[in-house]
Formats: structure tokens, sequence, C-alpha cells
């Protein structure tokens, strides 16, 4: 199933009502994680490092779709931890879908094949299956062997019953052009499009040795895209986000245009970096220090130019100048020249270490909660 073309046009009208209605921060795709869990330990992974008793917390359904109504985003992706294995994901999905929003369920695929019956194909649905490169290099960084076969094998069972698929790539140091390359043709003759990401150099992920620097990010992937000229490779993004890639934008990132909701809350200020969190995402947008976050002004952010910060950025740009958007489109990613200036970090405030309290804080509330709960069924018992 292609991608919509309406999907473009509703995505085009929101923002355009965003700039009629004078907004200078607004969401355009909420990262819905209603649980960590997952049935992979990825090595570059670090969503899924927390102790037992918050691993087995779910968002509700009833939580999903008001954290959607809430933030108002026109679209929602669904990553985790691994959202198949949420008991109640097929009414989430249909919740969401009913509400008019593009979904973008984020699978590492195992399960895939098994609960396809719980969706049924629709324009505003589309399965985003987490493949990291071909064959080795996918088992390899997903740590378990088997895994891109069934992958693949789960993609085209959705794909036979009518079900949009993309898969999403996550790169490390040490992927080579050519390899990437020949993932992308891979992907291209399985009809799937592309979304792909330098990893965010997640303090908590177990390996700490193959996240890329932004310099490295851009030589890599102008060699990507010089090897692509000519393939019209089907990217899940836009032109001027891959023109950033290459190290032809300076942009800063946009925190707020994908907003993270989790079983903690509202996670400040983005869905890489959990520093606090909020009950509603009207506090979240107002008692965010956004300025003391980006690249430059913050060092967990030195190394950042992941899609879920920069695309939204990049969409901005596209839109105030859509001419040069086209130029890019037409003319293809400029592979050679300079690139543009480098943000400093001389002035970048220290990193703060505030995951194990943020854990301790969220273990100290359900308990109390789980408390007050048996209080109040022994007095209605009574
Ligand atoms: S599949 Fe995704 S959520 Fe699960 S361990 Fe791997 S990266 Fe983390
Ligand atoms: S640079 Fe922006 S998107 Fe990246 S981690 Fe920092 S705040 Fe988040």
């Amino acid at each position: 199933m292609a991608i919509p073309f309406h999907k473009e046009i509703r995505i085009g009208a929101y923002l355009l009502k965003q700039k009629m209605l004078g907004r200078k921060r607004y969401p355009l795709v909420l990262m819905l994680e209603p649980l960590f869990r997952c049935n992979l330990a990825c090595v570059g992974c670090g969503k899924i490092d927390y102790p037992d008793a918050i691993l087995n917390r779910r968002m509700s359904a009833q939580e999903c779709w008001d954290a959607a109504e809430e933030c108002g985003a026109p679209m929602v992706a669904i990553p985790g931890g691994e959202p198949l294995i949420h008991k109640e994901i097929g009414e989430i999905v249909a919740g969401l879908v009913a509400r008019k929003k593009f979904v973008s369920l984020c699978t590492n695929a195992l399960l895939l094949e098994k609960k396809l019956h719980l969706f049924k194909p629709s324009p505003y649905l589309f399965f985003s299956v987490h493949l990291d490169g071909l064959r080795d290099h996918h088992d390899k960084a997903v740590s378990q062997k088997g895994v891109f076969d069934k992958a693949v094998k789960a993609i085209k069972a959705a794909q036979d019953a009518g079900f949009a698929v993309n898969v999403n790539a996550t790169i490390f140091d040490g992927h080579s052009a050519e390899d990437i390359a020949a993932f992308l043709d891979y992907a291209k003759e399985m009809n799937v499009g592309v979304s792909i990401s330098p990893g965010y150099a997640y303090e908590r992920a177990p390996d700490q040795e193959h996240f890329l620097n932004r310099k490295k990010t851009k030589e890599l992937f102008r060699k990507v895209f010089e090897l692509g000229k000519g393939k019209r490779w089907k990217f899940m993004h836009s032109t001027s986000f891959l023109d950033f890639l290459a190290g032809n934008q300076e942009y800063e990132c946009t925190p707020w245009g994908m907003p993270a909701r989790n079983i903690f809350g509202w996670q400040k200020p983005c869905y890489l970096l959990g520093e606090g969190y909020t009950k509603t995402f009207k506090e979240l947008m107002e008692t965010t220090d956004w300025n003391s976050y980006g690249t430059g002004k913050y060092e967990k952010c030195a190394n950042c130019m992941a899609h879920c910060g920069y695309e939204p950025t990049a969409a901005d740009a596209a839109f105030n100048n859509p001419l040069k958007a086209l130029w890019v489109s037409l003319r293809g990613v400029r592979t050679s020249g300079p690139m543009a200036p480098e943000i400093g970090l001389d002035k970048q405030r220290p990193a703060q270490y505030v995951f194990s309290s943020q854990v301790q804080m969220k273990l100290s509330e359900m308990r109390k909660a789980e408390a007050e709960e048996r209080a109040k069924n022994t007095a209605d018992a009574a």
C-alpha cells in the first residue's frame, strides 16, 4: 500500500494552521510509549534499562487516547519497548485511527505475524519495522540470530494482508556506507519506505563505543547518498532532513516537535532525553526551559542528529522556504563541497545525571498508589 497523498495534505494543513495561529512551538508527531518492556535487548538501546516493576507498567488505552488528544499532533508514533507485547495494542491503535491520527506502529516484528489479526488495514496505519541493516548487521545489532529473517517474513505477511509497511534503521559507527546502500537497495526491492537516523548516544545503552559523532555522521551520509544517486530510494523523511544529515544545513533541534508520553508522564525535553516529567502536555510546553537543550547548549545533546529532534526543524525550514526544499528534491542532496558550519560546543552546560532519581521517584509513587489502593479495598470490604 502506498503512503496516501492525503497524509501530506493533512500535515501541510496542520502546519499552515499553526503558522496562521502564530504558534511558536507545536508538536508534529506524538511519540507514545505505552510500555518499556521488550522481547529483545539490543546493545544500542537506551529504553529498556529499568527495574521489572517499571517494565511491567503499561499505559491504559484510555491514557493513550487522552495523550493523543491533549497533544493534538496529526501523527502518533508508537515505539517502545515492543508495543505488540501490550495486551490492548489493537484497541489503542483502533482508537487512534478512529480519531484520524496517522499511526506509525514501531515494532521489531517478532510478534507481528501472530498479531496481525488485531489490526485492520487503513490509510491511517503504518507498521514501522525495526531493521538496522541487512541480515548479519541487523542480527548483530539486536544481539540475536534469525531476527532479520523473521522481520522480513513478517513484513511480507503484513504487505500481503494489505498493510502499509516501512522500516526504521538506526545507524551506528562502523556501519559502512556500502552496506547501508545495499540495505537501502534491499528496502526498495521489498517496496518499503525507510526512516533512517544516527543512533542517539543513550547514557544507559550497553554499548557506548559505537555512537556516531556529528562529523562522522555527516561524512557517512554523504558517502551513502553519493552511492544512491539515481537510485530513487524511498525515504520517509523530508529532503531537508536528508540534506541536514549530509552536513549541508545548520539546524538547531526542535525538541517539542516530537514530544514523548510514557508511563512516567510527558518527558522533558524530548523522546531521547528524560530529564524530568510533567503530568500534562500543557505543563510540558510551558515549564520546560527549552533554551537549555540542544547541540551547543547541553553536553548530552552534543552529538545528536536524530530525526525526532531535527525532522521537525527540517519540516519547518521546508515550509518557510519551499523553493529551496524543491531545489534539493530536484537536484538531489549535495555530497561534496563545504559543509555548513558546525555548532560550537564551548558554551554547553555539563550533563546532569538524573536517571536513578527519576526511577526512584516513580517507584515510590507506584508503591504509594498501591498502598492506597490496598487500604481502599480493605475499607470497602469492612
Ligand atoms: S527492539 Fe527497540 S526497544 Fe527493543 S531492545 Fe531493541 S531497540 Fe530497544
Ligand atoms: S539535541 Fe534536541 S533532540 Fe537531541 S537529545 Fe538534545 S534536546 Fe533532544
